[in-house]
């Protein structure tokens, strides 16, 4: 990790990220503020700090990578969280999407599959004085002790909607999950209307490492 130094370069570079993104589509106010309040290059290795106000995913190691701005735009604009939110992050990676939750005013409640990233992040978020709450195991089978959520987010690409999650969301609740093959996944956002009733909206293709673990890709 490179020392957490935020210029008035970098500053720069994240006012013009974020005019890129309302150039793309990106609408909500809240979700851009926090995407230029927080350093991103605070979370990459130095050799590729460089990069960190590309609008690209980047390798964060173990095979992982930060999502691509856009996409860490589009999923929480589609979350559409409110302060006081209970929220769960399947994949914490090097966790910038679960500070932009944060910054949002969410609780959040973020769950990782790799031993050494989870470490990684964990003790990486503590020094930044980010209060996440980090677990370690299989999120495609959500967090059953800590449900229900009002929000729950999927930041790798799923196979199928996985039953576990939808049970954990409170009625009105929403989950964002990329889902298709292990190549591309549409996005859907899924609104909880009743115990029985789930509304399913389809956005476009993004493409996403593999969801793992049960009700994922094995
Ligand atoms: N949200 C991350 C960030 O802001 O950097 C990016 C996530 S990266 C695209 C996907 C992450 O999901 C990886 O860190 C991967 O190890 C994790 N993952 C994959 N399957 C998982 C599972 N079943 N449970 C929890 N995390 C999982």
């Amino acid at each position: 990790m490179i020392k957490l130094e935020d210029t008035y370069k970098h500053k720069g570079q994240r006012k013009a990220l974020v005019k890129l993104l309302r150039e793309k589509g990106i609408q909500s106010e809240a979700v851009l503020e926090a995407i230029n309040t927080l350093p991103r290059h605070f979370f990459f290795d130095s050799a590729l700090a460089s990069h960190a106000y590309e609008d690209k995913a980047f390798p964060i190691g173990e095979g992982q990578t930060i999502s691509q701005p856009y996409t860490v735009a589009f999923q929480t604009e589609l979350l559409n969280v409110k302060p006081g939110d209970k929220v769960l992050e399947i994949g914490t990676g090097s966790g910038y999407q679960g500070s932009i939750l944060h910054l949002l005013g969410a609780e959040v409640h973020s769950i990782e599959y790799q031993a050494k990233l989870f470490e990684r992040t964990k003790k990486f978020l503590g020094k930044l004085g980010i209060p996440l709450k980090f677990y370690f195991g299989d999120g495609s089978q959500g967090i059953p002790q800590q449900a229900p959520f009002d929000k729950i987010i999927v930041t790798a690409g799923a196979p199928i909607v996985p039953t576990s999650l939808l049970n954990q969301l409170k009625i009105g609740g929403i989950l964002v999950i990329p889902v298709g093959d292990r190549k591309t996944q549409k996005m859907l956002k899924l609104t909880k209307q009743s115990a029985t009733k789930i509304i399913k909206e389809e956005f476009n293709n993004f493409a996403f490492v593999p969801l793992l673990g049960k009700e994922g890709w094995v």
